[in-house]
């Protein structure tokens, strides 16, 4: 059997970009072939609709752990190209099947499912089923294959292309969305806890790359939060590559606003502060929107009053993809992504410090303006920004 394989890789929305498409096909191969970077037996090519790659067959595990880490790709299959050849296809699908037929006790339902996408080929493709499946049931039906369209436990596919044919028997899923760096830079606002990784990661999915603004308080809290955070940022930026991380100092703005503003108002004044902060980074960055981890309701700082109270500080968009989401959701896309085992180390949070005990779950605009008029809010954020650490992701 050949020592080659190929990757079928079928995108997921860049089919509805219309004359965008170009862009967004090259923005998938393209961190496509960064993930695969440091195998140099790579062949790519990208006839319409999908991308080809030709791999070594001993790369396979490998190549299919790496593309389940690109947002953009539908799903995937691993083959082998050959001629559209019918007694060579069915040759090919009895050596893929007896081994399952001898596993599954001799009684294993199959189909063939043909796809064509070049359709000048002679023959249609509920014509190419019956010409493979009718050979491969001659060879195996006596040993208990049965044909079975619709409750199938063994599906052999084969895609006619224009310039190629694949023949297959596995589908993977991708992580679907957009390629990374189709739609623009924004910034996450990465805490230590088990939310924020996960909305920059649904961000990287929606075509952005995300870059992390961390506001740390190592005087009050220790360096437990700072290496969280290193951990998350890196998992994140493993779906995405050339993300910045900000690590913002916190502590002075932190203690001015406990000291000097009502208690009730601490957490919402801590957020706008960050707020703030993130919008300035944002801007000399040119990223272009703030993303953030909030789920309405969750907590008392995250109600419609609160978060309209600490949105309007920045002119950005302020994205909140979690927004509609449960816990429980939102910690099983943790575990899917890796996060979350990082993220339950526990680790008081900056927010929680200084905690006040009844905290204002409806603030008004006018009243944390007061509180802040008590704070040179504006040199302290001055001070912040020239103090920050930038980290580049992809170094750690
Ligand atoms: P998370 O699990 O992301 O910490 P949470 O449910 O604990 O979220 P909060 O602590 O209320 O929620 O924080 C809401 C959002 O504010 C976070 O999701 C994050 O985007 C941002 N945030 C909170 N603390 C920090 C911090 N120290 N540095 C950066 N962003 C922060
Ligand atoms: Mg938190």
């Amino acid at each position: 059997m050949t020592e080659r394989r190929t990757v079928l890789i079928r995108y997921d929305e860049i089919g509805l970009k219309g004359r965008n498409r170009k862009f967004f096909e090259k923005c998938l191969l393209r961190n496509i072939k960064r993930v695969l970077s440091g195998t140099d037996d790579i062949d790519y090519r990208s006839p319409r609709g999908r991308i080809f790659l030709d791999i070594p067959s001993s790369f396979a595990p490998e190549c299919t752990a790496r593309l389940k880490t690109v947002p953009g790709i539908a799903s995937f299959s691993i083959g082998i190209s050959m001629a559209p050849d019918f007694d060579a296809i069915s040759v090919l699908g009895i050596q893929w099947i007896e081994p399952r037929l001898e596993s599954s006790g001799n009684s294993l339902k199959f189909c063939v499912k043909t796809r064509r996408s070049e359709k000048s080929f002679p023959k249609t493709s509920p014509e190419v089923n019956f010409e493979v499946g009718s050979r491969i049931m001659k060879q195996l039906s006596s040993r208990g294959l049965t044909v079975n369209i619709k409750e199938a436990e063994y599906v052999l596919e084969i895609e006619i292309g224009s310039s190629e044919t694949v023949v297959f028997d596995n589908r993977e899923p991708g992580l679907r969305g957009l390629p990374v760096g189709s739609s623009g830079n924004v910034l996450c606002l990465l805490s230590g806890g088990i939310d924020s990784p996960v909305s920059a990661f649904m961000m990287a999915c929606r075509g952005c790359r995300v870059h992390f603004v961390f506001f740390d308080n190592q005087p009050f809290l220790g360096r437990g939060g700072y290496d969280k955070v290193l951990s998350l940022a890196k998992k994140i930026n493993h779906f995405q590559a050339r993300g910045i991380l900000f690590v913002v100092p916190f502590q002075d703005i932190q203690g001015a606003i406990r000291d000097r503003c009502n208690e009730e108002n601490r957490v919402v004044l801590y957020r706008r502060m960050m707020y703030r902060i993130a919008g300035e980074i944002a801007g000399r960055y040119s990223f272009m929107a703030l993303v953030t981890g909030e789920s309405l309701g969750q907590v008392a700082s995250q109600t419609l009053e609160n978060l309209a109270a600490v949105s309007c500080v920045t002119s950005l968009s302020v994205f909140q993809p979690l927004i509609g989401m449960n816990k429980e959701s939102i910690i099983s896309r943790a575990k899917e992504i890796g996060t979350y085992e990082v993220s339950i180390v526990p680790q008081p949070d900056c927010c929680s410090v200084f905690m006040p005990k009844n905290p204002v779950t409806r603030s008004k605009i006018p009243f944390l303006e007061r509180d802040e008029e008590k704070i040179p809010w504006k040199e302290l954020c001055d001070d912040a920004l020239a103090k920050m650490e930038i980290i580049k992701v992809d170094d750690l």
